[in-house]
């Protein structure tokens, strides 16, 4: 019993000695290590083994390592960050009453699942899955939330047509987004935008199951554009687009 010390109010890191606790035997050595009791920067009380204490092994109660892994998660690199405000993002519009999207998200009853309330583990998902810096999460079923399940990683193509982006159309007297039109009648946004990308009439994009064949009323039909790449349509042809075949059936979208 050599050599016992009183290290009461030594300072290591964060860790402040207030008592001696207890004698400890260890096993491996066969010796009995004192433990003290500290308490460390952030409130919490712990009892270390002096000997760590002293070669500064232990610096704090453990809060300086989750800091640490928190902060490495978060800021280190670009792509953690980015990935941590997509994060950030994605919760505030369904948890945050204050959010503008929020009564497109939390108010419309879409949540995230609660094992990605814990970033790492959407962090490990998003990554698994391929995420980079300029790709986005995207709910696949716009009338389910945030999980596993019901997420993609979208590129800018897909993002952008699944957004349905901002343009407003006047349905039933109020000007809406393709999105907030879906919500009400269940067909899918992006079929809502192709739609009227072709010319359709607001209620027939908005209301007619897809894969139906639809004998466009609207004389506007034939001069719109040519379908674009991204849905499920064959090449248009010329006659989609010739304002001298009006009785020409649209193409199913
Ligand atoms: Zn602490």
């Amino acid at each position: 019993m050599a050599k016992w010390k009183d290290i009461k109010g030594l300072r290591v890191g964060r860790l402040t000695v207030i008592r001696f606790a207890y004698k400890k035997l260890f096993p491996k050595c066969n010796r009995e290590h004192e433990m003290w009791e500290c308490v460390c920067e952030c409130g919490k009380k712990v009892v270390v083994d002096k000997g760590c204490l002293t070669t500064g092994t232990t610096t704090s109660c453990g809060c300086y390592h989750r800091e640490k892994t928190i902060r490495q998660m978060t800021t280190h690199g670009h792509s953690n960050s980015k990935l941590h405000n997509v994060w950030l993002a994605m919760r505030n519009r369904c948890k945050r009453k204050k959010d503008s999207r929020y009564k497109y998200y939390g108010g419309k009853g879409i949540s995230v699942c609660e094992e990605w309330q814990d970033f790492s583990v959407f962090y490990a998902w998003a990554i698994a899955k391929g995420w980079r810096e300029g790709l986005t999460i995207d709910r696949i079923d716009n009338m389910k939330g945030y999980n596993p399940e019901n997420c993609r990683i979208a590129d800018i193509i897909t993002q952008a047509n699944n957004k349905t982006n901002n343009t407003r159309f006047l349905f039933q007297g109020i000007m809406m987004t393709a999105r907030e039109i879906s919500e009400i009648t269940h067909i899918n946004s992006r079929l809502i935008s192709a739609r009227m990308r072709h010319g359709w009439l607001i209620e027939n994009a908005a209301r007619i199951p897809p894969g139906l064949i639809h004998t466009q009323e609207d004389s506007t039909a034939v001069k719109c554009a040519p379908a674009t790449r991204w849905f499920n349509t064959p090449a248009s042809s010329a006659a989609d687009r010739s304002p001298s075949i009006p009785t020409q059936p649209q193409l199913a979208i």
